[in-house]
């Protein structure tokens, strides 16, 4: 590396340290902006000499980035930002923290994942999904697809590994008018994931037909866009790679969503030569993800976090939780966005039969929600009150960013 680059990783890897040590979160942030500032190029400098990968979408990337790191691990050491700071200062951390890798499997923030492509050179990136999100602040989705789009098309040579059952993805994934070919081009590498949430992608981002959906297909009913046949799939417990070989996948993550992460992961590995035998057994060693999926017990309550940011990730929530006593948490921070529109985006009518408790700070904004979907639900002032509101036995847990933050925070005080 050139001399400003050492000092730039050298000064980062301190100042996060520093932060650190004061009990400020994790440091990666500022150790990230103050390397950035000494040297803007930090970034394409501690990424240059190792093979990266970049893992991006509205949802699943925290969880995704981790199990792919896990499998890409099969080779040797990996560089990654496992906290979630995924814009470019989280990166220039996590780079100049790891030290010398040979690999790095990056959670990139969306909005920055062009930015990150060309700072970082990546081998291969990974498309999970694009949907709603922060109303107040994150661009349309459309929007969002168009500029990952023109990012892959400046990068010819990046392998892509997308998903085939988002329209928006697929076509982010395919440059203009030619779907048919960059179907079929060896450098897309499609995996089916399913996917809940539709109603992001009903219009067609190449000509505004309607997209129809039957079974798992898709299709625009006024051009060739339509779901390309996936590589990768994932069935009953397991994952079905390009050979047609299914694996058993035992994960300590619930739900169908997360073995679709964990085939996204191994299609991303297998893009660095990892077999699929060698690292499925890793990715059964991840146990919860920055606290998400967490279970800890508290006075004979078995309590599970879930995180749920948007109107997809509240559907995916609802599938991983069991059937028992339910607790919400909304609050319309800044992290969160400040617009609590979207619950009205999002059915509730899963929760109806089971006990529903309800806080935050945007506690009343959820129950008009759950009034008008017809959930019965019950308020509770703080997540004690809930834990003692609710008989001994599993109570889950769901909650938006800081709402998640500050249950966390508060069982940490316990345990
Ligand atoms: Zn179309």
């Amino acid at each position: 590396m050139p001399l400003r680059a050492k000092v730039a990783s050298s000064v980062s890897r301190t100042a996060a340290a520093l932060s650190r040590a004061a009990g400020r979160g994790d440091g990666s942030v500022i150790g990230g902006w103050i390397g950035l500032k000494i040297d803007p190029e930090l970034l394409a400098h501690l990424s240059a000499g190792r093979a990266i990968a970049l893992i991006s979408g509205t949802n699943g990337k925290t969880t995704t980035t981790r199990l792919a790191a896990a499998a890409v691990g099969v080779l040797g050491r990996v560089a990654t930002n496992s906290f979630g700071a995924n814009m470019p200062t989280g990166h220039t951390s996590a780079l100049a923290k790891a030290g010398s890798t040979p690999y790095a499997v990056l959670e990139v923030d969306e909005h920055y994942l062009a930015q990150v492509i060309e700072a970082t050179d990546p081998h291969v990136v990974a498309l999970l999904n694009l949907s709603r999100d922060q109303l107040d602040r994150a661009k349309e989705v459309a929007m969002m697809a168009q500029l990952w789009r023109a990012a892959l098309i400046r990068h010819p040579d990046v392998r892509i590994i997308a998903n085939a059952d988002d329209p928006m993805v697929v076509w982010a994934a395919t440059p203009p008018a030619t779907h048919d070919q960059r179907i079929t081009a060896p450098h897309v590498t499609w995996f089916s994931a399913g996917q809940r949430w539709h109603d992001d992608s009903w219009v067609c981002p190449e000509c505004g037909s309607t997209i129809q959906r039957s079974g798992d297909q898709w299709w625009c009913t006024g051009c060739p866009l339509r779901r390309p046949d996936p590589q990768w799939t994932v069935d009953d417990q397991g994952v079905v790679d390009p050979t047609g070989a299914w694996y058993k996948v035992k994960l300590q993550l619930p739900g169908k969503v997360n073995v679709g992460n964990a085939a996204t992961a191994l299609a991303v590995a297998a893009e660095f030569g990892v077999r699929p035998f060698d690292a499925v057994p890793r990715l059964g060693d991840v146990t919860s993800v920055a606290g998400r999926y967490a279970q800890v017990v508290r006075d004979g309550r078995t309590v599970r976090l879930l995180l749920a940011k948007n109107p997809a990730s509240w559907l995916e929530a609802f599938d991983m939780a069991d059937e028992a006593p339910t607790l919400l948490s909304i609050n319309a921070r800044d992290p969160d966005g400040l617009d609590t529109s979207w619950l009205f985006d999002v059915d509730f009518a899963p929760l109806r039969g089971r006990q529903v408790l309800i806080t935050g700070d945007r506690a009343y904004d959820l129950a008009v929600r759950l009034e008008v979907n017809d959930v019965p639900f019950q308020y509770v002032r703080s997540f004690d009150d809930a834990v003692r509101a609710v008989p001994p036995g599993r109570l889950e847990v769901i909650a938006n960013y800081t709402a998640f933050q500050d249950i966390r925070a508060e069982l940490d005080r316990v345990n």
